[in-house]
């Protein structure tokens, strides 16, 4: 990417307070000067028609600029993996290996033999047919690979034409970065220290700068598809990667609003002296507060924010720009096993994976008219059985410590439960057949997402270890709102008391069968939403580590008899908005410590 002071060709970015919505990727509050990244801007390259003599000089620059860029590459990976650790440096993996594809040189090289074309016209023509054929796939994960692609061929242009590009490891200011897309390798390239926070045109919950923002606590809004052509380099904007919001060229006052967030926001989260002080009401109730985990770089910073282990691994992030290599055993036993020796007693939740749906999907299952209702979840695990295999032998061995568990994502029948114990209890055999070293003790977890699940709580709860509700998912089924539908959000209820009655029952139940229930899903980390669900009951959170700290002084603000009254009386209403009402009205009287001083904050 290169740098531009080109003007914003947008006749609003003339205007001020403009406000683009887009996707939260990451929270948080960011106020800076923007640096725009233009694509635009990349070098000029022709159509240039070479004699047969040439060729031979056209092919030896395509091999000097594969050796090059295959350099650059090398450098930006291992920079990567001394700035995030070696676990993010196989972003990388996937550039190194289009590039260093016989197929893919050779193709670009016959190109400039069979039509005496230029080395940039090659590259251009070439790389231009493999991204039109990369959209084409249904599955959104292999099509965000088109990216890598274009990322490859950018570079070679570069190096081609003997241009220099700006050097985003050189910056000296702090800088909001505004920008199409944020490639793998420019995210690899960036001085973190010097980002406050990014805005992209393009780009999902499960993009590659997305993840990253959320593992660095960078914030970040995705998707807002006009972002570039409304801010120029210099503007002055604001990122709210909480709300999925950026304001560009705000007034003073809502600057000043801003910096007072960032300031609320930093100052929650900042792990302190709260990380080893209990989560306990005023009157004495214990909640436990366990994290969510992606990323394994996350792992270590766990006990700074005072997580009681891990209360949800979503294992299915170990596929990100893997695919179709998909991680193997040893790979997998080792990264288990940090999991394991990161938690002690209190252990880890392993979700197994959660491929499919909106998520990334494995090869051969791709294409589905409905995929939220398709091969999803536990489905598709159990028709990837050697997938599946792998991953719980993983497990199995790992567990040496016998402080790991298991969670099945999108139960919805007893029978997908039994088969599943059944799977789990043969791979356990194979592994004491072939004398390898197990723990054969792992605690089987169901998730709640589906309702029909919730309906039969108690009978998934005599046959399960333990519950989980991963309400991201039960809200979306319950209510049958796309949960990644912007047309749809404003249906997106977690206080739905359709979703409140559920999950008293799921209390209810689990009281009677005496099952430990858990809640994994993001309401957890909402502080009003935090506390309606430990009014309904709830006593175990599961939330992303960084809003642990803010949760718990939630938790500590408050009366557990007080918030169970007051959720009773919730139960009785009938709409989310009255019992939004409800709470925004009492809990700033209830706990005025905690809630009156953050509505103030707003
Ligand atoms: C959930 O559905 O609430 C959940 C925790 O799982 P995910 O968000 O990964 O689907
Ligand atoms: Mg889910």
């Amino acid at each position: 990417m290169v740098f531009t002071n080109q003007e914003s060709s947008s006749t609003k970015s003339a205007s001020r307070d403009l406000r683009l919505p887009g996707i939260g990727a990451s929270p948080g509050v960011a106020v800076g000067r923007a640096l725009r990244l233009d694509e635009s801007g990349r070098h000029q390259f022709y159509y240039v028609a070479i004699s047969g003599g040439q060729v031979r000089r056209e092919v030896r620059r395509l091999r000097e600029a594969f050796a090059e860029a295959r350099a650059q590459l090398q450098e930006i990976k291992d920079k990567l993996a001394h700035q995030l650790g070696s676990e993010h440096s196989y972003i990388l993996d996937a550039h190194l290996m289009i590039l260093e594809d016989d197929r893919f040189q050779t193709e670009i090289k016959q190109a400039v033999r069979r039509r005496k074309i230029n080395a940039e016209w090659a590259v251009r023509s070439v790389t231009d047919r493999i991204i039109a054929a990369y959209k084409q796939v249904q599955d959104a994960y292999l099509r965000e690979r088109s990216t890598d692609i274009e990322d490859i061929a950018s570079r070679l242009l570069t190096i081609l034409s003997g241009h220099t590009e700006f050097n985003l490891s050189e910056l000296t200011e702090n800088v909001i970065i505004i920008a199409e897309d944020i490639w793998p390798s420019t995210v690899a390239e960036l001085n973190f220290n010097r980002v406050l926070g990014f805005a992209t045109n393009s780009g999902g919950q499960t993009s590659h700068s997305a993840i990253i923002a959320r593992a660095l606590n960078i914030p970040a809004v995705v998707g807002i598809h006009n972002i570039t052509q409304n801010v120029r380099t210099g503007d002055a904007v604001i990122i709210d990667g909480t709300l999925g919001e950026v304001i560009v060229k705000p007034t003073k006052p809502v600057i000043r609003d801003y910096l007072i967030k960032r300031e609320t926001f930093v100052e929650e989260r900042r792990p302190n002296k709260q990380a080893t002080l209990p989560a306990e009401t005023l009157d004495g109730v214990r909640i436990t507060l366990r994290a969510n985990v992606e990323l394994p770089n996350e792992i270590e910073s766990l006990s700074l924010f005072g997580a009681q282990g891990i209360g949800l691994y979503r294992s299915e992030f170990m596929f990100l720009n893997r695919l179709p290599d998909l991680p193997d055993e040893e790979e997998q036993v080792e990264l288990y096993t940090r999991l394991s020796d990161a938690t002690g007693e209190q252990g880890a939740s392993i979700r197994v994976f959660d491929l499919g749906g909106d998520k990334l999907s494995l090869q051969g299952f791709e294409a589905e008219q409905n995929p939220a209702l398709g091969l999803r979840g536990i489905r598709l695990s159990m028709r990837a059985t050697a997938v599946f295999q792998t991953q719980l032998k993983a497990i199995l061995r790992a567990n040496r410590r016998g402080n790991l568990r298991v969670v099945l994502p999108l139960i919805s029948t007893i029978t997908e439960l039994r088969l599943a114990k059944q799977f789990i209890a043969n791979v356990k055999r194979e592994l004491a057949d072939s004398h390898i070293e197990h723990n054969p003790n792992l605690p089987i977890g169901v998730m709640i997402e589906v309702p029909a699940a919730a309906m039969m709580a108690d009978i998934f709860a005599r046959e399960a270890n333990f519950l989980c509700i991963g309400t991201n998912d039960l809200i979306q089924y319950l209510l049958a709102v796309d949960r990644a539908n912007e047309n749809v959000a404003y249906l997106y209820q977690p206080l739905h008391p359709a979703l409140l009655r559920t999950i008293a029952h799921l209390v209810r139940v689990a009281e009677t069968v005496q099952v430990p229930l858990e809640l994994c899903g993001e309401m957890a980390a909402d502080p009003v939403q935090a506390i309606a669900l430990i009014g309904l009951g709830i006593r175990a959170l599961s939330l992303v580590p960084a809003s642990i700290p803010l949760i718990k002084n939630a938790i500590r603000s408050i009366e557990e008899e007080q918030v169970r009254e007051l959720m009773s009386k919730a139960m009785q209403l009938v709409s989310a908005s009255e019992v939004e009402e409800l709470l925004a009205r009492e809990l700033p009287l209830q706990a005025p410590r905690f809630f009156a001083a953050l509505s103030a904050k707003g």
